[in-house]
C-alpha cells in the first residue's frame, strides 16, 4: 500500500489555545509554538493474522507480533492525550511497523509520523499486559529505516566527529561561552539568526546561557570525601548535563562525598544514546566502545550516574556491544555495575545530616527510569528524609514532558502540547519545586516553567539534597554542637 493510501483513513485534529506564555525574568524561554498544525494523517491497514517471514527486524518481528490490540495504552501515550488519533498509540505504530516488516507498506511511508513523533518513552508499556517493547520496537524502526536510506549529513558528523570527542564538546561550550560574552548570542536570539541556524539554533534558544564552568572543571575543586569510606565511586558524567546543568553533575558529586562515597571522575565521550534515539546504530555501538576503552581499567567498586536516560543507556553496553568481540565481555560488566545515584543512595542510606526545607516539592519521573524497578521510587526515599519538605503528588507524573533528545525542535507543537499539559498538573499540585532527575527533562520543564509557571523552581533531585546539606553545615557553623 503507497503512502497517500496508507495515511489517508485516519486523522484528528487538535487544536488548543495555548495562551500567551508569561515573559520570564531572566531570560526569555524560547517562543511556545502553536499546535495548530498538529494533525498528520495516517491510517492502520488491515493487519493479518498470517505471519510471512520477515523482510527485516526479525529481532523485533516476534514482540511487535504480541499485541493484542487491547488498547490499554491508549490513555497513557503522551502524544495520543495530545493528538487522539490511532497512529499515536504503540497500538498503532506497532502495527504499522509490523506491516512494514511483513511488506505491505514501506518504513518510509510511516517515517514522517507514526516513527518519528514516538517519544521512546515506554510509558504504554507500563499498561501492556504483554509488555510490547514499544520504544525497542520503534528505536529499531528508525535504525532498519537509516540504514536502507542513509542518514543526515549534519547529524551524521555531529556522531562521528563532536560527541564521541571531549575535546571537540570543550571547543564547543568554550564558543558558545565566548558567544554569550561578547554579546553575540543575544544578538543572534534578537535577530532571529538563532532560528536559522537549524538543529544548532534550536538547542542554544532551548538551553539557554550556558554556565561558566563544566561540570569536568568544577569536579577540580570538590571537598575531600566523608569519612569513614564507604566506597569508590566512578561518575558517568553526561556530555549534554556537563555543557547546559553543570551544577546538577556537581550537587551529585558533593552529595556522594559527602555520605563518604569517593568520587572518581573519568573523561567520557557522549554515552551514544543521541545516535540510539535517531537510528544511527554505528555510531552508538562506536560511542559504547570509546566509553567501554576508557572504563575498562577505571578501579571503583561501582559506575553511577546521575542522568537518568544516560545512565540507563550505560547499563545496555552488554546488548550493545554483544556482536563486538573486543569490547562485549567489558560491555557487559560495566553494564552489570552501573546504577543510578538516586537508587545507590536510596538503597545505602543517607548518612550525611540534612537540613530543613520549608519546600513543597513534586517529582517527575523521567519515563527512562525503568517501569517497576527501585529507581522509580529513589528520589521519593532520599527526599522523604529532608526535614520539612513537603512532598505533593503530581497527576501523570511518570507522563513524558516532550523534551527528549531534540524532540523539542523536531516536533515542535508537539511538544509543547505535551509540555502544557504536564504544567497544568504542576500548577494544580500546588508545588513550589519541581524535581526531576534527567538533562533533558530539566531544561524542557524549565522551559515549561517559564511559560506556563513562572513561580515554581526547576531542579535535579541532588540539588535539593545538596541544598538541604548546606542548610545543615549553616545550621551548625551558627550553633556548635
Ligand atoms: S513509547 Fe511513549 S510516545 Fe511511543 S507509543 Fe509508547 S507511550 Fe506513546
Ligand atoms: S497495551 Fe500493549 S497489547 Fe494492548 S494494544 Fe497497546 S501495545 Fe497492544
Amino acid at each position: 500500500m503507497g503512502r497517500p493510501e496508507a495515511w489517508r483513513r485516519l486523522g484528528g485534529t487538535v487544536k488548543r489555545d495555548l495562551g500567551r506564555p508569561p515573559a520570564r525574568a531572566s531570560w526569555t524561554a524560547p517562543r511556545a509554538p502553536s499546535v495548530e498544525r498538529l494533525t498528520p494523517p495516517p491510517t492502520i491497514p488491515p493487519v493479518t493474522d498470517l505471519a510471512v517471514p520477515p523482510r527485516f527486524l526479525e529481532d523485533v518481528y516476534q514482540a511487535a507480533s504480541e499485541c493484542n490490540k487491547c488498547s490499554l495504552c491508549q490513555a497513557v501515550c503522551p502524544t495520543y492525550v495530545t493528538n487522539p488519533v490511532e497512529w499515536e498509540t504503540a497500538r498503532g505504530r506497532v502495527s504499522l511497523i509490523r506491516d512494514a516488516i511483513e511488506g505491505r507498506i514501506e518504513l518510509r511511508d510511516i517515517a514522517d509520523g507514526p516513527l518519528s513523533t514516538c517519544l521512546t518513552c515506554d510509558n504504554c508499556v507500563a499498561a501492556c499486559a504483554p509488555r510490547v517493547p514499544t520504544s525497542l520496537i520503534v528505536s529499531r524502526a528508525r535504525m532498519e529505516l537509516h540504514e536502507q536510506e542513509g542518514h543526515p549529513w549534519g547529524q551524521s558528523f555531529a556522531f562521528r566527529s563532536i560527541l564521541p570527542r571531549p575535546g571537540a564538546l570543550r571547543f564547543l561550550h568554550g564558543l558558545s561561552r565566548a558567544a554569550q560574552v561578547t554579546g553575540l548570542h543575544a544578538l543572534a536570539r534578537f535577530t532571529g539568526l538563532s532560528r536559522w541556524l537549524g538543529t544548532g539554533g534550536a538547542l542554544m534558544e532551548h538551553v539557554g546561557p550556558l554556565p561558566r564552568q563544566t561540570a569536568y572543571r568544577r569536579a577540580r575543586d570538590l571537598p575531600a570525601v566523608t569519612a569513614p569510606v564507604r566506597g569508590r565511586v566512578g561518575f558517568l558524567v553526561c556530555c549534554y548535563q556537563n555543557l547546559a546543568v553543570p551544577q546538577a553533575t556537581e550537587a551529585t558529586m558533593r552529595v556522594l562525598l559527602a555520605n563518604g562515597y569517593e568520587v572518581i571522575v573519568p573523561q567520557l565521550a557522549c554515552s551514544g544514546l543521541p545516535a540510539k534515539s535517531l537510528g544511527d546504530r554505528e555510531a552508538m555501538t562506536d560511542m559504547a566502545a570509546a566509553n567501554v576503552d576508557v572504563l575498562r581499567d577505571v578501579d571503583v567498586d561501582m559506575l553511577v550516574g546521575d542522568v537518568a536516560s544516560c545512565t540507563s543507556h550505560y547499563r545496555q553496553y552488554d546488548t550493545i556491544l554483544a556482536g563486538d568481540a573486543q569490547h562485549a565481555a567489558d560491555g557487559a560488566r560495566i553494564a552489570r555495575r552501573t546504577l543510578l545515584a538516586t537508587e545507590l543512595l536510596a538503597d545505602a542510606g543517607q548518612r550525611a545530616e540534612l537540613g530543613p526545607l520549608r519546600w513543597r516539592v513534586a517529582i517527575d519521573e523521567p519515563c527512562s527510569l525503568p517501569i517497576d524497578g527501585p529507581a522509580r521510587s529513589a528520589a521519593r526515599r532520599l527526599l522523604e528524609a529532608v526535614p520539612r519538605l513537603t512532598l505533593v503528588p503530581l497527576e501523570e507524573a511518570a507522563m513524558c514532558c516532550g523534551g527528549p533528545g531534540m524532540y523539542f525542535h523536531e516536533q515542535p507543537e508537539r511538544s509543547e502540547a505535551i509540555l502544557q499539559r504536564k504544567f497544568e498538573h504542576v500548577v494544580a499540585s500546588g508545588a513550589a519545586v519541581l524535581v526531576t532527575e534527567n538533562v533533558s527533562c530539566l531544561l524542557q520543564l524549565r522551559n515549561g516553567a517559564a511559560r506556563y509557571a513562572p513561580g515554581v523552581r526547576v531542579m535535579h533531585v541532588f540539588e535539593v539534597l545538596n541544598e538541604s546539606l548546606q542548610t545543615a553545615q549553616r545550621r551548625a557553623a551558627i550553633i556548635p554542637e
